[in-house]
């Protein structure tokens, strides 16, 4: 699929890494710039805005966290960081902070760009919000609050609906617990991550073919849950 020329930015000072992206997205029909320092991004960034930014956590100059909140200060289009194996913290602080995703070093390209991909589509969601939400065998009637799959209804608890409904409207996208858990509970529960993993449970048994597999109820391991895209 050809990415319709979207601008792309990516904000790295490894080299090998930069060339490798570079001709990788420019294949696929990207537009990409490129940034070696955080300055230098963000320089850029504000100079003509690109539609998504790479931006690696582990840069010479500035912290990498810090370049993401200077950016999130006025940039609204999607933010997907590349972190280091040995940074799941670091992961988690940069989707609070306002990524949209992440991939880990080392990474394949196939893994990048569908990631991106997801991220774009989401930007570019405009109009209505729909009312049905259809994800391979699973049917959200959100005007009728109800869950099909299959086509025959599901049961779901009041709570395992909202947690439901919060992940199909992030289909695709990488969640964290922090974030799922003020978004169902509240801000006062956002320490509870045993709450997460009982529902996650219960709702795998009621959606899943089989709930030790999860074709749709995805684990980011140390870092939250991620919803099928299809
Ligand atoms: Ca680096």
């Amino acid at each position: 699929m050809q990415a319709n020329g979207h601008h792309i930015l990516i904000i790295e000072d490894e080299q090998p890494i930069r060339r490798f992206l570079k001709a990788s997205l420019s294949n696929q029909g990207y537009r990409v710039s490129e940034a070696i320092s955080g300055e230098e991004g963000l320089r850029m960034a504000a100079a003509q805005p690109p539609d998504l930014v790479i931006l690696d956590l582990g840069l010479p100059d500035l912290d990498g966290q810090d370049v993401l909140k200077r950016l999130r200060e006025w940039y609204t289009s999607p933010i997907i960081v590349l972190s280091a194996r040995d940074q799941e913290s670091q992961k988690i602080t940069a989707l609070d902070s306002g990524a949209d995703d992440y991939v880990t070093k080392p990474f394949g390209v196939g893994e990048l760009l569908a990631r991106m991909r997801t991220a774009i589509r989401h930007a570019h969601q405009v109009g209505p919000e729909a009312m049905t939400v259809t994800i391979g065998d699973i049917r959200v009637d959100l005007a009728a609050r109800l869950v099909y799959r299959n086509g025959d209804e599901v049961h779901l608890t009041p709570l395992e609906y909202k947690l439901l409904v919060t992940m199909v409207k992030h289909a695709g996208k990488v969640l964290t617990h922090r974030f799922l858990l003020r978004e169902v509970w509240g801000p006062q529960d956002s320490q509870e991550n045993h709450y997460l993993r009982v529902f996650v449970a219960s709702m795998r048994r009621k959606l899943e073919d089989n709930a030790a597999r999860p074709r749709y109820i995805l684990t980011e391991q140390g870092v939250g849950y991620r919803f099928a895209a299809e």
